[in-house]
């Protein structure tokens, strides 16, 4: 960036609908949005990178977790609901469970290789191919070209003169005629010295869950090699926040157990190749914990052993001093191998290697590194550093209004995945209460969201959007910390030392540091109490004061000085929530010390938080949950 700097060139854009975000959410909704509008509508789509490869699927995957099949929605309300400790809201699971194979079948239709099984070869899962399964939800696929099919699909609905990329949203705007109703949107180019002002009807908020608030497991040369994709900056939940729309379950996280420093993916190696994890002594840690499991009863008898339930027979291992934990890949392998021929022996190799090479490349890496051949040699888990999400194994989100046909009166107020704010829509990772989405589930989330939008948009036909506050102080507001860096940087020799900014990177590594030593990350393995939040939000209510001096050397640090302040409130949403929880919901993702038991009498209940843009203040609440499907945990009817 130049010594001088002017203010940058404002392009104003009124559409219908804008669509914040790219991945799988955001392509859904673009494709379904344009089915129901026609030519009648301004759909845009603002992404800050590269459609063709953004979001979490960005990489590839090698599975799709959820397609139902001959399943039914009310089994996988079941399965969500166990997996996720008893609080999600069936309404809104329901309602993914019965659109999703229909993205799915789209998916095939648009060109995605789904592994068959040897009967139904070739034969599209629409006529009836059966699909390899990993699990009862689970399909295999050949998936590193999932993200491009998926995107070009979603270009060609919308037109490429309707979708703006490397345009980053820094904040919505409210109307500042109607109370409580949204209206804009404020991003930069972060290739170009232009700021866009949206003006919209409808917004569809999908910026993907939040990485990188927690101290990484990777540090050094490692940095950056997270699970969940790094550029999941949090945008979604504080966006939302920052206008006022409720949350909820913002306290739960997804701690994943990985393969060790590469993060590769474990469901294929559990379910498809059925291998088993121990403890350093070879002991199976969830068969021995068994007992101690029975704490979380009645969680404990689901079908499937709850996520989190796992990490904690897993984490009681490593804190007694009984690690590492091992993935004996070469025992799975030699048993599959029993019944084979030497040819379908190299295919089964073949198939290990490629479930990386798919969507997690750098797993491959470290095992070339490491001289690992998984069919040699077992390889080492690890659980992770927490990822706020509301698609995988995870459900913290935004509250939204549920489905006509299936949600009580308190859970819906007229448009299906609208916030609370009015006009304001979200899905994937952005629906709260609802995990296990994955991937297709989040497609058919944004598909369910973009019908809606056109609805909200026809009704509200009349609405002019008078967007709320004064666009060239937002101007100066977004771009303070380029001034900062222009104004300061000389006062060093070194422009990353001065006591006069911060440097994005050096705030993150702050708010990593206080989230992690607070807030139960990795170095306390999860663990935290009252007095332990209390001194972190201390820390994050400085940090926040002190965001005023973020610097920006260029525009591309521009984009990491905001997202960073995202991350920061997203990174309160998570502390707030989890000092109001007086209880432990999810042992294994983390801890409260003071309060370890689960407390199905008091907190069986939503958490919902609202920040109220007016005062600035937090509100938290208890919102009563009900089961709309019949719950057993005994282990029968699953
Ligand atoms: P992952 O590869 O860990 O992202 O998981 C892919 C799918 O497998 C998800 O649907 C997980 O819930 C499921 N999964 C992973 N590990 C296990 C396990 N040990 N038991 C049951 N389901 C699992």
């Amino acid at each position: 960036m130049s010594g001088t700097f002017g203010n940058p060139e404002i392009i104003d854009i009124d559409t219908d609908i804008l669509i914040v975000g790219g991945g799988m959410a955001a392509c859904g909704a673009a494709f379904e949005a344009k089915r129901w509008s026609g030519d009648d509508m301004k759909i845009t789509l603002v992404d800050k990178a590269a459609l063709d490869r953004s979001g979490a699927v960005a990489m590839g995957l090698s599975a799709i977790n959820t397609y139902l099949g001959d399943n039914n929605p009310e089994d996988y309300c079941r399965m969500v609901s166990a997996d996720l400790m008893g609080i999600t809201r069936d309404d809104l699971v329901f309602d993914v469970g019965r659109h999703v194979d229909d993205s799915v079948e789209l998916f095939e239709e648009w060109g995605l290789p789904i592994w068959k099984d040897k009967e139904t070869e070739g034969v599209a899962l629409r006529d009836g191919g059966k699909p390899v399964r990993s699990g009862k939800w689970q399909i295999m696929i050949n998936g590193e070209g999932y993200k491009t099919i998926v995107a070009e699909a979603a270009k060609k609905a919308l037109g490429i003169e309707n979708i703006i990329e490397r345009c980053f949203i820094v904040k919505y705007l409210l109307d500042q005629n109607e109370e409580n109703r949204i209206s804009g949107a404020v991003g930069l180019s972060v290739r170009e010295h232009k700021l866009f002002v949206f003006k919209a009807n409808a917004i569809l908020n999908v910026c993907g869950g939040c990485v990188n608030i927690f101290r990484p497991r990777s540090n050094g040369e490692g940095n950056g090699r997270t699970w969940y994709p790094v550029w999941n900056a949090g945008s979604t939940y504080a966006m939302a926040a920052e206008v006022g729309a409720e949350l909820t379950m913002m306290e739960n996280r997804f701690v994943p157990a990985r393969f060790k420093d590469g993060y590769g993916p474990v469901g294929a190696w559990f379910l498809l190749f059925k291998s088993k994890a121990t403890n350093g002594f070879g002991e199976d840690y969830v068969v021995k914990n068994a007992d101690m499991l029975a704490d979380y009863a009645p969680y404990d008898k689901a079908a499937v052993v709850p996520t989190c339930l796992r990490n904690h027979a897993m984490l009681k291992e490593m804190i007694e001093g009984r690690g590492p934990i091992m993935m004996h890949t070469d025992v799975a392998m030699a048993k599959l191998a029993e019944t084979m021929t030497p040819k379908e022996i190299k295919h089964l190799e073949a198939e290990a290697w490629e479930d990386f090479l798919d969507m997690c490349i750098g797993q491959a890496g470290v095992w070339a590194g490491m001289n690992i051949r998984p069919e040699e040699k077992p390889s080492e888990l690890m659980p992770t550093e927490p990822y706020l999400l509301g698609s995988h194994s995870g459900c913290c989100g935004i509250w939204v209004s549920g489905p006509e046909d299936i949600a009580p009166a308190e859970w819906q107020w007229g448009y299906n995945r609208m916030t609370t704010v009015k006009g304001l829509f979200t899905a994937g990772d952005g629906v709260g209460a609802s995990g296990h989405k994955f991937s297709s589930g989040s497609h058919a989330e944004g598909r369910i969201a973009g019908k809606t939008m056109v609805k909200f948009v026809k009704d509200n036909a009349g609405f002019t959007p008078a967007l709320k506050g004064d666009i060239p102080a937002i101007a100066e507001e977004i771009y303070l910390p380029v001034r900062n860096y222009l104004e300061h940087k000389d006062k060093t020799t070194d422009e990353d030392v001065n006591p006069h900014y911060i440097t994005p990177a050096m705030f993150q590594k702050r708010l990593q540091k206080y989230m992690d030593e607070y807030v139960a990350g990795v170095s306390t393995y999860y663990h935290t109490n009252a007095k332990m939040l209390e001194v972190g939000l201390q820390h994050l209510t400085w940090l926040k004061e002190d965001s005023a001096n973020l610097r920006a050397k260029d525009l591309h640090e521009l984009m990491r000085a905001w997202e960073n302040y995202h991350r920061l409130w997203a990174a309160e949403a998570h502390l707030r929530h989890i000092m109001f929880r007086e209880e432990t919901r999810y042992p294994g993702f983390f801890y409260r010390t003071d309060f370890m038991a689960l407390n199905e009498a008091e907190w069986k209940c939503f958490v919902n938080s609202r920040h109220d843009p007016a005062t600035g203040e937090w509100e938290m609440k208890k919102v009563p949950h009900i089961d709309l499907v019949e719950k057993h945990y005994d282990g029968q009817a699953h």
